[in-house]
């Protein structure tokens, strides 16, 4: 009788250690990203021997999350954390320290070199997936963690790492060629914040936003003015909104300019699970089309 209920007691303790050592029931690793971009990707190389997870989910502002009280309890029961990195992130700190802050974060963009804030303060701007070979650094830095954390599955991350690399070489020459559809005089591409300006950059579009590379910077009556002068003075005729940005301002300065609001893009979040937009891929498609569409 004794001897079973020690026997009892010790198989709960080893049942809570199992639980408490991750690895789902499935075997899968439990992967956190910070936002559903990296998700995506993490999705795409990790297959079916990953439980990806977002912690922003779709459609939310990264810049000002506020974090959820089962947020840290999801990091605590998580393998391992990515996170974009370049001040994106600036609740994850102590997100993992009330996690228990043993948990190993892995910088995304480990390899890359931001861009910085144009308006002067020298802040890393976070958005660099927005050049699409920067994804690639991506990729590569979760395959990496992927396989050193499960090499007997390594030839499986490599192969998918190899083909979604395909992939991203396609979206590539794919938005270039778009872009190259629109007269020169006509690639301007003015938003709620300065989410695109490694798009810029990388694609040959002049990119100007309301608010600066952080929602949590307010726009200023003169930012406004300013933006409302651009677009008279250049006569340009679009502006986009969105999909995790408030877009009031951005409304009220197309009626007051006349320049209609081309549509809404994919920034900070890609779009709603099971559509084709849900997928990093998806939503650049997305935004590429609509840019063309809305400035040709
Ligand atoms: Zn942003």
């Amino acid at each position: 009788m004794k001897r079973a209920a020690i026997i009892l007691i010790l198989g709960l303790i080893l049942a809570g250690c199992g639980a408490k050592n991750n690895n789902t029931k499935s075997g899968k690793i439990r992967a956190i990203s910070s936002i559903t971009i990296i998700n995506d990707v993490v999705k795409n190389i990790g297959g079916d021997k990953v439980e990806a997870i977002s912690i922003c989910g779709v459609g939310i502002d990264p810049h000002t999350y506020k974090p959820k009280p089962n947020d840290p309890r999801t990091v605590s029961e998580s393998d391992i954390v990515f996170i974009n990195g370049f001040a994106l992130e600036h609740w994850i700190e102590e997100m993992v320290h009330n996690a228990g802050g043993n948990k190993r974060v892995i910088t995304v963009t480990k390899g890359l070199t931001p861009m910085t804030d144009e308006r002067g303060f020298g802040d890393p701007d976070p958005h660099a997936w927005f050049d699409v070979k920067n994804v690639k650094t991506y990729s590569e830095n979760i395959a990496n963690t992927l396989i050193e954390m499960d090499k007997p599955n390594e030839n499986y991350y490599r192969q998918n790492l190899e083909s979604y690399l395909k992939k991203l070489d396609s979206l590539d020459s794919y938005v270039k060629t778009q872009i190259e559809t629109i007269p020169k005089d006509k690639r301007v591409l003015i938003t709620s914040h300065d989410a695109f300006r490694y798009f810029g950059r990388a694609y040959g579009l002049e990119v100007k936003g309301l608010q600066g590379i952080s929602t949590e910077a307010k726009a200023q009556t003169e930012d406004v003015k300013k933006l409302v002068d651009l677009i008279k003075e250049r006569k340009l005729n679009s502006v986009f909104i969105e999909t995790s940005v408030n877009p009031k301002l951005l409304e009220e300065i197309s009626r007051e300019t006349g320049a209609t609001v081309g549509g809404t893009l994919f920034s900070d979040s890609v779009g709603d699970e099971g559509t084709v937009e849900g997928t990093y891929i998806g939503a650049v498609t997305f935004n590429v089309n609509t840019i063309v569409k809305a400035l040709k």
